[in-house]
């Protein structure tokens, strides 16, 4: 980090902005210009609130050249975290596709579709227990009796499970369920973020409706700074300028997240587009970027879903797609392989 200083500071602030670094255990080097000194500093900056020093009224601007995710960084962990749920593997070259209702509805219906996307070649199920809704007179889910219907389609499946937490006191509720979505509107729920770093389970982080990669990776760092290194990052699309989809799909994440992190990178296009014709597309696109792995949803009867119906693959359509994303995948990984 760099601090630039206003000409002619005020001595005593001066050092005691120094005093003040020393005590953080920042090493400073001092460079002296004919008009500007600034202040180099080194060490761990990532405790650093550049706000409060650029406030200083000797400083003139202030520059990070280091990011503020450490757990989070490639540079300090430069090979794919490859996080182990159940049979599968997600990171290190795998396609893990995710696939399931928005909502949990019934046994029928999660049975059903969990049998439907496993037999296609789907490696986990997902399913909404406690739905986060714009609205509160739509459907919230389940609740508890929405996570006993996920247990009861593991055994049936063998699929583990990815279920959302809305809030930290559900922890004891989510004994069986394999990674913990964190949803959109959560990832700067803090204090939910630090509780799932204080518990083993995976914990999958979706990107913010408006939130920059930074801050998306620092989300992740509240979990893994709590001591859990297992955190799987989710792009489902964020607000942009254009309203023909719900949201815009940001496959620029996949390389970007991959270049700044060492953590998993899966791709949502069903909330991204919030329309399902233009769901094979983005995932195929996702697998081409080099995602991780896919979230989409799938409903054994669309028109009459309780959630995200306009979204979701009738079972026939997600089959022909995830044998597509197989073959591509596989197709992906000859290239790399020949790259070599
Ligand atoms: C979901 O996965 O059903 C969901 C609510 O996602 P998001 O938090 O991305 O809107
Ligand atoms: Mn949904």
């Amino acid at each position: 980090m760099f601090i630039v200083l206003k000409s002619n500071p005020d001595p005593a602030r001066l050092a005691s902005l120094k005093d003040w670094l020393a005590s953080k255990d920042i090493e400073i080097h001092t460079s002296e210009g004919a008009t500007t000194t600034v202040l180099g500093l080194v060490g761990d900056t990532s405790i650093i609130d550049i706000d409060l020093i650029a406030a200083l009224d000797i400083v003139e601007d202030v520059k990070r050249i280091q990011e503020p995710f450490k757990n989070a960084n490639r540079k300090f962990h430069p090979d794919d975290t490859v996080i182990k749920v159940g049979n599968t593997q997600i990171g290190g070259g795998n396609l893990t596709i995710m696939a399931g209702p928005c909502s949990v509805e019934s046994e029928e219906q999660l049975v059903t579709i969990a049998k439907a996307v496993k037999a296609s070649g789907a490696t986990m199920l997902r399913g909404g227990a406690f739905k986060p809704r714009s609205s509160p007179y739509a459907f919230q889910g389940l609740g508890e009796e929405g996570l006993r219907l996920l247990s009861l389609a593991k055994k049936e499946t063998g699929l583990p499970v990815v279920s959302e937490m809305m809030e930290a006191s559900q922890l004891p509720l989510f004994d069986d369920v394999d990674v913990i979505q964190v949803g959109a509107r959560n990832m700067q729920n803090f204090n939910l973020l630090s509780v799932l770093g204080n518990q083993d389970k995976p914990v999958m982080i979706k990107r913010g409706l408006s939130s920059t990669y930074e801050e998306w990776l620092m989300s992740a760092e509240y979990v893994m700074a709590s001591g859990n290194k297992q955190v799987i990052l989710c792009e489902r699309g964020i607000r942009t300028f254009e309203t023909y989809t719900r949201n815009t799909l940001d496959l620029g994440a996949v390389p970007v997240l991959k270049k700044l992190s060492h953590l998993p990178v899966i791709i949502d296009p069903s909330h991204a587009s919030g329309k399902w014709d233009l769901v094979p597309s983005g995932a195929l696109a996702a697998v081409a970027a080099g995602t991780d792995g896919l979230l989409i949803e799938v409903h054994n009867d669309p028109e009459k879903a309780l959630c995200d119906g306009p979204q979701s693959l009738k079972m026939d359509t997600f089959d022909e797609l995830a044998h597509k994303l197989l073959a591509l995948h596989g197709f992906m990984q000859e290239l790399e392989g020949g790259k070599k």
